[in-house]
């Protein structure tokens, strides 16, 4: 059975986009539904590929707006530590399909997760129908089963995730260079290899990571990664900020993916934002990602690539770095094989989201500079990811039960 969307706009032409065995199988102006088929009517809505957050922690929706506007260590030590302490894998279930929810509603199709309890986070994700890739936090500083303890998540995550569904994907993540040890970064480092899977890792947050690294192990963040055997093309680098151009430049030979999160660096006032050179540098994958929702506080990507456009743009000096089609190619994982965006073409997967066009605030002017500059996530109207509706008419069927069951969780868990 295929999925056919009728009375949609693509490229500024009304096409009819028929979607068959997981792929977009005919877009144009003369592809129509027979009698056997879905139908979805667009009712002239633009039809997009979807958006891609390549940096989140989904499941602390459940934090959201615990413990704002405090001390970046007194918030960690006295709310998130804490809280995140008293999860049970129910909790991260619910908090994830919160988080799922959301990010349906602002037209996201694909995110890649670093949460505790990553059996629940792919629950979450197959249940709620969208793309991502999984990955339990790896630390081995300061824990008390170090080394040992590393290696079974790492190991134990792999196995768990290993063919549970195709819609989500298995990843490690050493959770940062001050939070795993060398000897960590090497064994995650082989692994890598071995498996061929992809990696995430927050890497050059702040400028005291860098002092303490350079302190250390006597050379840089990424140089520390690279020599670990953490950097390729398969690398996903959470947020950046403090990389040199000697950094970039192996960034970019590696092929490694470094992910923008301007709001949250903006939040927690981490000094700085990933450099806006790397906007204009070709060569280093892009991405754009929330981070958790405790630093965000929200998931909706079209607010973000507004931040990360203008930031940019504020940094240089110049408003003329990150166009919006750049901004917003960024937003769709279009900037970075690993993050899988593609054009909505013939051939690509069958996701993508429809937006309205003829709210107030997206008209008149330029469709990508609207979408990046005016619009938020409620101008989404419709998404589908793998030739499935998970939203129509703004309706995500079981809304209700997951914004009720995430809040019993959440209070259970902020309770003092
Ligand atoms: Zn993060």
């Amino acid at each position: 059975v295929s999925l056919v969307v009728v009375d949609a706009v693509h490229e500024g032409a009304p096409v009819g986009i028929r979607l068959s065995d997981g792929v977009v199988a005919a877009l144009g102006p003369d592809v129509t539904a027979d009698a056997h088929d879905t139908v979805i009517d667009a009712g002239g809505a633009v039809a997009l590929p979807g958006m891609v957050n390549a940096h989140t922690h989904a499941a602390m929706t459940l934090f959201r707006s615990w413990g704002d506007d405090l001390p970046l260590m007194r918030w960690l030590q006295e709310r998130i530590w804490p809280a995140e302490g008293r999860l049970t894998d129910d909790d991260v279930y619910w908090g994830t399909r919160l988080a799922c929810l959301e990010m349906v509603r602002s037209g996201t199709t694909r995110f890649f997760d670093m949460y505790w309890y990553p059996e629940a986070v792919a629950r979450a994700v197959r249940d709620a129908g969208l793309r991502a890739a999984v990955a339990a936090p790896l630390i081995n500083v300061g824990t008390p089963d170090g080394m040992q303890g590393l290696k079974d998540t790492a190991l134990g995550s792999l196995d768990a995730l290993d063919g549970f569904d195709p819609r989500v994907e298995a990843f490690i993540a050493p959770h940062a260079i001050y939070t795993v040890d060398r000897e960590g970064l090497e064994w995650v480092g082989a692994l890598r290899t071995e498996r061929d899977v992809g990696v995430h890792i927050h890497l050059s947050e702040t400028e005291g990571e860098v002092d303490s690294c350079v302190v250390d192990h006597g050379m840089r963040p990424a140089a520390l990664l690279d020599a670990c055997g953490l950097l390729g093309p398969r690398t996903l680098i959470a947020h950046g900020c403090w990389l040199d151009d000697e950094e970039l430049a192996l960034v970019a030979e590696r092929g490694s993916t470094v992910v923008n999160v301007p709001v949250s660096n903006l939040k927690l006032a981490s000094g700085r934002h990933t450099p806006y050179r790397m906007a204009a540098v070709p060569g280093v994958p892009l991405g754009l990602g929330t981070d958790g929702v405790a630093s965000n506080n929200s998931l909706d990507l079209f607010q973000d690539v507004k931040v990360m456009a203008i930031l940019h743009k504020f940094l240089a000096d110049d408003p003329s770095v990150m166009p919006a089609g750049e901004a917003l190619a960024v937003a769709q994982g279009r900037r970075s094989p690993l993050l899988g965006g593609t054009r909505l073409q013939v051939g690509a997967p069958a996701d993508l989201v429809l937006v309205r066009i003829d709210r107030p605030e997206l008209v008149p002017g330029d469709l990508e500079a609207n979408l990046v500059y005016a619009a938020t996530g409620a101008a989404v109207d419709t998404v589908i990811v793998a030739g499935e509706v998970l939203m129509h008419g703004r309706e995500v069927p079981d809304a209700t039960e997951v914004v009720a069951r995430a809040a019993e969780c959440a209070a259970r868990r902020r309770a003092p």
